[in-house]
């Protein structure tokens, strides 16, 4: 690096000098220091109204390019207020997720590099370090050699390939003749739970299968799907001359985080020779813990299985992993080679664009590859179980005020809960409705405060407030303050 330094050009490029570039990329760094220093004083939730952002915005492009510095003071000015601060201690919704600083350093390299990884030629670094660090994640999470990965934007896009692949496998000439006006072809199915993510019944519709083929499994008072209902669902399609190819198990489902039994999953779908595609997007990192591997028994007979790093591994978005057992079937998918692609090395080498309907693909495996060297197998162990033990912390408070309660196991860093108490008199009927109330008026009260940012889920049809640990900053001094809030609102609109 200090020699490519030396080597300044001196000839003008039509890109920014090379002195100015180094001033503001400098300038930029110590604002992404301060705005991570400052980051507690910002509300979590962004405090605009809708449309306030566009109404301030020039409605036409500059005809003239604009300084830098103008265009930073609008980033301060303009931008910062219209976000909703993901890497705030207090981000508590949804999955709470951060990026980190050598995540951020990945992303900056990737961006200079711009290399479109979708041949080997095009992008050998990109290749091999993704082949490489995805090995190195799934030694750190247990899994068996059997999976390799690739690197796709998001879950919902990984699942969608886990699913082509499945439907590849079933031989029924999918790819060449579509599925659309063929009298020959019987509805396919696949199946997940009722608490499955929607981006599986979004990957469904993409594949032209049609929502009718997702059949939706039961799941039990913990929220887990019922292996019995699988199985007698599969055994009914049969018989009514459907074809079952794919089962969704989940490891962490997003309302709850409930772990699905996937070692009696993987039984069913071995006795019927289904694809078992298990969607760990959020508690696959949690398998990074050594004593944590348990999350993913039953995975060694996993077909293809999806985990993020965006979600809980510190990875600036966008980083979704797929492990698959049969690459053969994701490329015979997907893989297509127009001659102006076509390479000598091509039968040699694995190049991303024969994996999926990207063919350019983003850098993505050189964040990933700094932050698992910047903090180690053990530093990334060490966080998350920290987060978990937060979570156990908010859980144990919630169960032992009289005025709250637990409305799911909390097995990782997830708390289902809400507001419970009494009000004499009641029935039971007015006591559901007005809990539902309370507890939505108590969320949108702890959010509207910029301090904390929770978000909420149904669960067996009550309104769950949901609090998520997951970013790098949250300590136990910011889920203190969100416990205090939330008994200061519940105090203000139950009292
Ligand atoms: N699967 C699960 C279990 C999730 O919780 C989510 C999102 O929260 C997804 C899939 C979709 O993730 P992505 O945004 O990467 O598509």
């Amino acid at each position: 690096m200090s020699k490519l330094m030396r080597a300044k050009s001196q000839e003008p490029s039509g890109d920014m000098p090379a002195e100015e570039f180094r001033r503001h990329g400098h300038q930029l760094i110590d604002w992404i220091a301060d705005y991570f220093d400052q980051i507690e004083d910002l509300p979590v939730l962004s405090q605009i109204e809708p449309g306030e952002l566009k109404a301030q915005l020039p409605a036409a492009p500059p005809e003239q390019g604009e300084p830098m510095q103008a265009i930073l003071a609008d980033v301060d000015r303009l931008i910062v207020p219209a976000l909703t601060h993901w890497s705030h201690p207090s981000f508590f919704a949804y999955f709470a997720t951060s990026t980190s600083a050598p995540g951020i350093f990945g992303e900056l390299l990737s961006a200079a590099f711009d290399v479109k990884s979708m041949l080997w030629r095009t992008s050998p670094a990109s290749t091999e370090l993704e082949e490489v660090t995805l090995d190195w994640l799934r030694q750190m999470i247990g899994l068996d050699p059997g999976l390799s990965g690739f690197i796709y934007d998001t879950a919902s896009v990984s699942s969608m390939h886990a699913i082509a692949a499945a439907r590849e496998g079933v031989e029924m000439r999918i790819r060449e003749d579509g599925m659309s006006g063929r009298k020959d072809l019987p509805l396919l199915r696949v199946y997940a739970s009722d608490q499955a993510h929607s981006s599986i019944d979004k990957g469904i519709i993409t594949l032209g299968l049609g929502q009718r083929s997702l059949r939706k499994i039961p799941a039990d008072s913990e929220f887990k799907m019922k292996p019995g209902a699988l199985a007698a669902a599969i055994e009914e399609d049969k018989r009514d001359g459907i074809v079952p190819f794919c089962v969704v198990a989940t490891v962490g489902t997003t309302s709850t985080s409930s772990i699905d039994p996937v070692p009696a999953i993987a039984q069913i779908c071995g006795q019927h020779k289904l694809w078992l595609h298990v969607d760990a997007a959020y508690a696959g990192s949690a398998a990074v813990v050594p004593e944590m591997h348990y999350l993913l028994d039953g995975c060694e007979r996993a077909d293809s299985l999806v985990l993020n790093p965006h979600k809980w591994l510190f990875t600036p978005f966008d980083c979704s992993v797929l492990y698959c057992r049969h690459l053969d079937l994701l490329r015979r998918a997907f893989s297509l080679v127009p001659e102006y692609l076509r390479t000598p090395e091509q039968e040699k080498v694995r190049s991303g664009s024969d994996y999926g309907v990207q063919l350019g693909r983003r850098f993505r495996a050189l964040k990933l590859w700094m932050i698992i060297r910047y903090y180690g197998h053990e530093g990334l162990a060490a966080r998350i179980r920290e987060h978990c033990r937060l979570a156990q912390l908010f859980r144990s408070w919630v169960e032992t005020a009289p005025q709250w309660e637990i409305m799911a196991p909390a097995l990782l860093a997830l708390v289902c809960f809400r507001a419970s108490n009494t009000v004499a008199g009641e029935n039971e009927n007015d006591r559901a409705q007005r809990l539902d109330l309370l507890n939505e008026a108590i969320m949108h009260a702890v959010n509207a405060s910029g301090k904390a940012f929770l978000s909420h889920t149904k669960l067996n049809n009550k309104l769950t407030l949901r609090l998520s640990i997951g970013n790098i900053r949250t300590t136990e001094k910011h889920v203190r303050q969100v416990w205090e809030l939330l008994n200061q609102q519940f105090q203000k609109l139950a009292g």
